[in-house]
């Protein structure tokens, strides 16, 4: 072998060595993930009270909502110490986690007044997106505590599909590209988002009536999530999941309890009324439909 030929195959074995190396395992990837909260649908909450501030055991459902998050948290990280997660509270006032309890490496958004509320901080850069304490879309008889956004919706349509806060949340990530993978909650919430999005699904409880719940033990949701989590990480990895694509221009249908809150919403600019209880919006996008819907029950009150 002479010298060209040594250099030459030096060259090679550089080369095909630099291609053949493994890509980077689960602990060097730079994985985001966004996490929203919800208390309703948390594993051990079966009582309206649990999820009030100052009911009966309020205290101990947050504890719950941590615990949950905390599990989930944990996997992914014992499979990408890496991974960057932000935590975004979305019950109530937003102001439910023991942040001091939180795993500390998280980030955690706390507190109600927010454009994108469930959806806050969510953008682009993210990979995924899990939805924890989730309830079913206004209505569904099969729902524990359902409800859209507030008491005063009776129905959200976007593009003509009729969705409740996980497929309003679902839509925004999708317009940016990002799928939910993983979906927690009782067995009407997981039932409806399981079919819409096709992400992985935990059911913690199952209504009896619309305010009472038969409740798996806590510990048996946990162990749960943390099996789901794992099929959710590992389906993510082979791009086993596509985002909700609802297209472009985005129409709203929001169907109110009165029609004083339709009267009062005819004040913004392009919002019509299609009867007494309903307005119609065109949005150019997701991200604008997202930020006038959020306006219209959270911020407008009748
Ligand atoms: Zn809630």
């Amino acid at each position: 072998m002479n010298r060209s030929t040594i250099f030459l195959s030096a060259i090679l074995l550089i080369f095909f060595g630099l291609t053949q190396y493994p890509s980077p395992a689960d602990g060097q990837m730079q994985t985001k993930i966004f996490i929203s909260v919800d208390l309703e649908g948390i594993g051990g909450v079966g009582s309206p009270l649990m999820a009030s501030s100052g009911g009966k055991d309020y205290e101990t459902a947050r504890e719950y909502m941590t615990e949950e998050v905390n599990t989930v948290v944990h996997t992914i990280f014992e499979r990408m110490p890496n991974a960057e997660i932000l935590v975004n509270d979305s019950h109530g006032d937003h102001q439910n986690i023991l942040h001091g309890q939180l795993h500390p490496k998280v980030n955690y958004i706390q507190g109600r007044i927010k454009p994108l509320g469930m959806v806050q901080g969510l953008d682009s850069s993210f990979d995924a997106v899990i939805f924890l304490g989730y309830h079913a879309k206004a209505g569904d008889p099969d729902g524990f505590l359902a409800h859209t956004g507030s008491g005063s919706v009776k129905g959200l349509w976007l593009n003509g599909i009729e969705v409740g806060e996980g497929g309003m949340n679902a839509a925004l990530a999708g317009s940016i590209g990002v799928p939910v993978i993983l979906v927690a909650g009782d067995s009407a919430a997981t039932a409806e988002l399981g079919q819409l999005l096709g992400s992985e699904t935990v059911t913690t409880k199952t209504a009896e009536t619309p305010s009472s719940a038969r409740l798996l033990h806590p510990q048996v949701v946990r162990s749960m999530l943390m099996d789901a989590t794992n099929t959710a990480l590992d389906r993510l990895k082979n791009n086993g999941f596509e985002p909700l694509d609802l297209g472009e221009s985005v129409e709203i249908k929001m169907r109110f309890a009165s029609t004083t809150h339709v009267d009062i919403l005819q004040s913004i600019p392009g919002v019509s009324k299609t009867d007494g209880f309903t307005i119609r919006y065109l949005a150019d996008d997701m991200d604008q439909a997202y930020r006038l819907i959020r306006l219209m029950y959270s911020f407008i009150r009748t």
